[in-house]
């Protein structure tokens, strides 16, 4: 008989803080910077003697993210010395915390968080230049933040992958709304690690691997499906104990993991306190941080705002997509205090989520227009004063020129006309031109009543009423 095996996942994910200057010195903080050793000083580049100053803005980072996730925030913090050797860290040691993080305990999508620590974030290493390695610079000593979470114990591989991926996703939809970070994984703002075991035992941990190298929620989740399977496989052979603690890459172009180098236990980096660096009393209000404030401050979460959006009865899918995009959301709350209708914030809803972000795409130079007229253009569209398909003409105009939609309506004869006298006119002119298709609706092909429809709104500018036509056109056609 096969064993069950059940899967446990540890999430370890670092976050390159956005903040103006770097942790330790006033160099600027710029990972879009291409041109290498740019942002450098004696202090990030480790010259012996050059002493760290705080960036206070970079704790406050973390506290922040410490609150979102209903964390601890410690009354006392200090930083360490991690000791390694390591090219991209000539001190021979990365400032971090060990002892004392800034953040303990929390919960985020259905892990449970152990701590929220800041650190200092290395130097580049490039090795694909030829039989030699290069160094940059310019990322040493950016601010970096490490959330580590609890291992958590599933009942199969898929569920596992599955909420793996998305805590990260989470994770950073709230590093984007606290505006701590750009959290981009494919330019490794975010770096994802997964602690990966197996056991017969759901109470008791199996040996695990750390696979590291994740770039994205799809390899958060391919990662580690193969790695289960691995472990798996080699359990059902007889052979559990080439499992071993170890670190492992994930190659992409492999889809595979890969064994890096045997683990190190943290005796191995001989922490101590950074003798350099004051401690910090968190909640002292003139040295440390107004906590009570910040709490206040904090801006609606995406679980909060779901949860509303819910309410209001929006669709699924529109409220993630909305939600994956922090500026819509604040674009739906201005276009809320603008709109007429309020019923008509469904249908801005829908064009948020798909036209816009279509036309943003399509038509280069586009921006967002004034609340004022994308609520008017809503209100119209809901009062049935145009037509869906002239909303989306006028749309992609006030994109471009900001201005009254009704003005547009009105001066270019687009108003949806439902005055049937105006509208039995084009409709007797459109089937006297087309002979043919009125012989074959009569005939009993229902179809050719849509190729009229679709002439008669062309002849009216796209100004007719649909339905309208259609109810106009049977009764027409029967006559004729
Ligand atoms: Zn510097
Ligand atoms: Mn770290």
């Amino acid at each position: 008989m096969e064993n069950k095996y059940y899967p446990t996942i540890g999430l370890e994910i670092h976050a390159e803080l956005a903040t103006t200057t770097k942790m330790f010195c006033s160099c600027k903080n710029n990972p879009d910077e291409e041109k290498p050793n740019i942002n450098v000083c004696p202090v990030c580049m480790a010259h012996p003697g050059a002493l760290p100053v705080l960036n206070k803005k970079a704790i406050e980072n973390v506290i922040k993210v410490g609150l979102a996730i209903d964390g601890k925030i410690a009354d006392f913090t200090e930083f360490d010395r991690k000791n390694y050797f390591y090219p991209d860290i000539p001190k021979g040691y990365q400032i971090s915390q060990y002892k004392y993080p800034i953040v303990s305990g929390g919960v985020l999508a259905s892990f449970d968080i152990t701590r929220v620590h800041l650190e200092e974030d290395t130097a580049n290493n490039k090795h694909d230049r030829g039989d030699f390695s290069l160094i940059d610079f310019n990322r040493s000593g950016v601010p970096l933040m490490e959330l580590v979470t609890e291992p958590k114990t599933f009942e199969n591989t898929e569920e596992a992958a599955k909420t793996a991926s998305k805590f990260a996703k989470e994770l950073q939809l709230i590093l984007w709304y606290l505006g701590v970070s750009e959290a981009n994984m494919e330019k490794g703002e975010m770096r994802v690690e997964a602690n990966i075991s197996i056991s017969t035992n759901k109470n008791k941990l199996g040996t695990k691997v750390e696979v590291k190298n994740l770039n994205s929620f799809r390899s958060v989740e391919r990662a580690i499906i193969y790695e289960l399977k691995r472990m798996t496989e080699l359990s059902e052979e007889g052979k559990a104990e080439e499992i071993i603690q170890e670190t492992r890459g994930w190659d992409e172009s492999k889809q595979k993991t890969f064994s890096q180098r045997k683990k190190e236990s943290s005796e191995d980096y001989r922490y101590f306190p950074e003798p350099d660096l004051p401690k910090l009393k968190l909640h002292d209000k003139k040295t440390g941080f107004d906590l009570e404030k910040m709490k206040k401050e904090l801006p609606e979460l995406p679980e909060v705002k779901r949860a509303r959006y819910k309410e209001n009865g929006y669709k699924e899918e529109d409220i993630e997509l909305i939600i994956e995009h922090p500026f819509l959301t604040e674009w739906l709350e201005g276009v809320k205090k603008e709109i007429k209708n309020k019923a008509a914030l469904q249908i801005a809803y829908n064009y948020i989520a798909s036209d816009y972000l279509g036309i943003e795409k399509n038509i280069p130079g586009a921006k967002f227009p004034s609340y004022k007229n994308f609520a008017e253009l809503m209100d119209l569209i809901f009062e049935n004063k145009i037509s869906s398909r002239v909303a989306k003409d006028i749309l992609a105009m006030i994109v471009v020129d900001d201005a009254s939609p009704l003005k547009i309506a009105t001066e270019k004869n687009m108003l949806q006309s439902s005055d049937e006298s105006a509208l039995k006119e084009i409709v007797k002119k459109i089937i006297n031109e087309n002979p043919e298709a009125a012989a074959s609706y009569k005939s009993g092909k229902e179809n050719a009543l849509m190729s009229f429809v679709g002439k008669v709104i062309k002849e009216s500018n796209g100004s007719a009423n649909p339905q309208i036509v259609i109810k106009l056109l049977k009764e027409m056609l029967a006559r004729s």
